[in-house]
């Protein structure tokens, strides 16, 4: 077993949390405060996700590009994959916040959705 040290990220307090892991396994947990803490400690060591954000472009727009994001935490290990897709992404302009722009990004099963409006020209 080994000792996982992580700074819980769910809130401004930062609380520092341990974790002892056999890597699948999650075996005691100390240093948090709340639920949240624990529950995300624990995920972090067995099966850390990452939210995703980027831009991509627009066609016909009054701007060339908006930002987006994936809709929820992706796996760590797809994160390339995902910027390589968004990168290959081109929209065309009304885009609306929340709208998604691809379906499944790197076989996650999670959309990419646009975070701001661009009006048409
Ligand atoms: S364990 Fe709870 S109180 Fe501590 S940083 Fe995480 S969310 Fe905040």
């Amino acid at each position: 077993m080994e000792k996982r040290e992580l700074t819980c990220i769910c809130c401004p307090r930062g609380c520092m949390i341990t974790v002892v892991t056999d890597g699948k396994n999650i075996g005691e947990v100390n240093g948090y405060t709340c639920r949240k803490g624990k529950e995300y400690a624990e995920k972090e060591v067995i099966s850390p996700v990452r939210t995703v954000t980027s831009t991509v472009r627009i066609l016909g727009g009054e701007r060339p590009l908006t930002s987006v994001k994936t809709k929820t935490g992706i796996p760590k290990d797809r994160i390339l994959a995902c910027m390589q897709q968004i990168n290959g992404i081109v929209a065309e302009a009304p885009v609306r916040i929340g709208d998604v722009l691809l379906e499944d990004v790197a076989g996650t099963g999670v959309p990419i959705v646009a975070t701001k409006a661009v009006r048409p020209l």
